[in-house]
Parts: structure tokens; sequence; C-alpha cells
């Protein structure tokens, strides 16, 4: 049965055979000669890395799924942000279909769109960065996919389920509805992937970049039915997964270090709370908006840049000023306990420095109140 997910494909993907190299090929033999590799490694003694990797390495794609406890089709890519591209080439027509977007929300989505010349309709969030659901429902008939992001980057608020299951059950027959979970660590009781069973058209990416601490290794995942992975896989490019990374990964899946990450996640949601009440109590933060992640937005007054106060100390965090909904606010990243102590202690110096200012402002008309008394 024919099914709208099939038709939202391009006949272009539909075609394309899936690439056909040397190991996916295979064979069955003594002498390897097929892949045009070296046949040892030059440094003997080494670990040799001569040979290509698995073609789609499944022992990966295994223990993700075990670790999200997950009957749903797995397939590791090199980090989110190769999944949110290959989604949009597998679901999208180049320079004809669009993608639809709930700003402020992260920036891949629509870059990777405008690559590929296929329009980005919005439906920004509310006022309290809540989906504004009748709306993404409306514009879902738009767009061949909808990118959720729950907890959403840089907003730092999750999807309730109630309202994602709204979502999927407005673009039943309409869209794909892509939620990007990189955050999910942080509150692993909100995510989508459960959903997918009863919803072929929900698809949810994941990470190893944030909350398991390998942003270097490259790593992400695509959650989906078998309908939607089945096109996603003809577009991975072969050897997806550098032989070093694979190694990282399957250990860094193990029950035990598992554990050791969700202990981590723990400790950094006490740092981030208590860095957060303390950066409520300066005059000149506006808010800390609710943070279900490993970062705090905040907003503050307009006539105190806390973006350049902190880059004069050398702390570097992320202007969000640029997004019309996000003006004044910065995000800033939950470091070690010293790293937030540094940025505290850093604007009870600006807030000292701001009332010795105030102070010698008041006292100055006085003093030549005196000189006009002589
Ligand atoms: C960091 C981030 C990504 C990118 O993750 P990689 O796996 O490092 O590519 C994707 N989506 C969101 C929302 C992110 O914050």
């Amino acid at each position: 049965m024919i099914s709208f997910i099939d038709n939202l494909v391009p006949q272009a993907v539909k075609k394309l055979m899936p690439y056909q190299s040397a190991r996916r090929i295979g064979g069955d033999g003594r002498v390897w000669l097929n892949a045009n590799e070296l046949e040892s490694t030059l440094f003997p003694g080494e670990v040799g890395h001569n040979r290509y990797p698995d073609f789609l390495p499944q022992d990966i794609a295994k223990a993700y799924q075990a670790y999200c406890e997950t009957d749903a089709a797995a397939v590791a890519v090199r980090g989110a942000d190769e999944a949110i591209d290959l989604i949009i080439r597998t679901f999208c027509k180049p320079a004809q279909d669009k993608i639809l977007i709930c700003s402020p929300t992260y920036a891949m989505y629509e870059f990777c769109a405008d690559a590929l010349a296929i329009e980005t309709l919005d439906s920004p969030l509310k006022e309290d960065f809540c989906l504004n659901v009748p709306d993404v429902v409306n514009k879902a008939e738009l767009a061949n996919i909808v990118f959720l992001c729950s907890p959403n980057n840089p907003t730092g608020n999750v999807i309730p389920k109630a309202e994602l299951i709204e979502v999927l059950e407005g673009a039943q027959g309409k869209s794909l509805v892509v939620v990007d979970e990189a955050y999910i660590e942080f509150e692993p009781q909100t995510s989508a992937v459960s959903l997918i069973e009863r919803y072929p058209h929900l698809v949810v990416i994941r990470t190893l970049s944030k909350a398991f601490g390998l942003a270097a290794v490259r790593c992400g995942f695509i959650l989906a039915s078998s309908n939607v992975m089945q096109y996603v896989a003809k577009l991975i490019p072969p050897y997806p997964m550098p032989d070093c990374s694979s190694q990282i990964v399957l250990e860094a899946l193990s029950d035990e270090r598992v554990s050791v990450m969700q202990d981590a996640v723990r400790q950094l949601i006490e740092v981030r709370n208590h860095f957060a009440a303390q950066l409520a109590q300066f005059d000149f933060v506006e808010k800390v908006y609710p943070s279900s992640t490993n970062f705090v937005l905040l907003k503050h007054k307009p006539e105190h840049q806390l973006f350049s106060v902190l880059a004069k100390n050398g702390i570097v965090t992320r202007n969000q000023h640029h997004e019309p909904a996000l003006r004044n606010c910065v995000r800033i990243s939950i470091g070690s306990q010293e790293s937030m102590d540094e940025v505290i202690a850093s604007l009870n110096h600006y807030q000292k420095e701001l009332h010795q200012r105030q102070q010698a402002q008041t006292k100055e008309p006085q003093f030549q109140l005196d000189k006009n008394h002589i």
C-alpha cells in the first residue's frame, strides 16, 4: 500500500539504486583486492586503518536502539547536522518543495533547505516559546517536512507530548514531522521516540555531541519507521562512520558509560539551576528562561549588553540579538561549576562598576553646588 510518505519522496530519489560500494557488494574470499585499499598499514605495529569500514554500521545502530528501548529503525550518521541534510534531500524536491520551521530555532534546518533552493516557511513560536499548534498544522499542508526541536535550541523548552500529538495528527497525510532531540538526555521522559510506532511519519534525530560529550566523534542517529528509513538509506553515503568513531560510540553506549553520562547530566542540571537562580538576581537581567537543556537563555535590559561585558572578560557566550524574537538575549552553555562561578564573578564586577558610576553621578552635582556656594 502506498502511503503519503512515499508520495513525498522525489522521483529522482525513488529511482536511485543505493551506491554499490565494494564493502556493500562484499564477496567471499581470502585475498581482498576489490576496493583499491592498501593491503597493509604503512606503520607495522600500529592499528591499521587501511581497510574501509562497514558500509552501514549495524552494531552502532543496534546499540542505539537498545539505549532508546525502541524497535524503530535506526541509522548512525555523522552528527545530527548530517541527519537534517539527509532527511531534507530524501523528502524534498530541490527548488520546488518547502519545509516548515518554528522560529526561533536551530539554524541548520533553514540553512540546509537554502542550499537546495527549498523554501522555508515559518510558524513562529508564541511569546512563551510554545508552539502555535493550529498555525503549525495549517502550514504543514504546504510543507513536505515540519521541523520541531524539543528541547528547543536556543529557547531551552520542550514541546509537551499532547501538543506534539496534535501536530502529528494534523500533519497526517500531509507532511513528515521531524523532532530534533539533540538535548533529550536532559529531559528524557519527554522523548517522542515511543510515538514512532503509532505515527510512521514521525522521525526523531539524536546526537552524541551534547549530553554524551562526544562532539568531536561526529555521531548522530535517525530513528524512524521502516517506510521512512528505506528512502533515507538510499541517500546515505557509503562508509558513513569512521572506524575510530565507531569504536568510541560502541563503548559510549555500554550500560556502564550510559550510567556515567546520566550521573553527569544530573550534576549539570544542578549546576544549571543554581546558575540560573544567581543570574536572575542581577538588576540588569530581565529574565532567565526555564531550561530543559545544558544551556540557559537570558534576556538583559537593552542598555546592558552582557555578551560584550562577558567577552571583555574572556568569556565567550552566544549572542542571540540578531534574532528578532530574541532581542537582548544571550545563550550561555553550562560548563563546570568553576566556569559558571567566573561568569557570576564577572557580572558581580560589572554590577559594582555600575553602582560606582551611579554614585559618582549623584555626587557630582552636589560637588558643583558646594563650589557655587563658595
Ligand atoms: C548541536 C545541535 C545539533 C548538531 O549536532 P551534531 O550531532 O553535532 O551535528 C543538531 N540539532 C540541535 C538542536 C543542536 O543543538
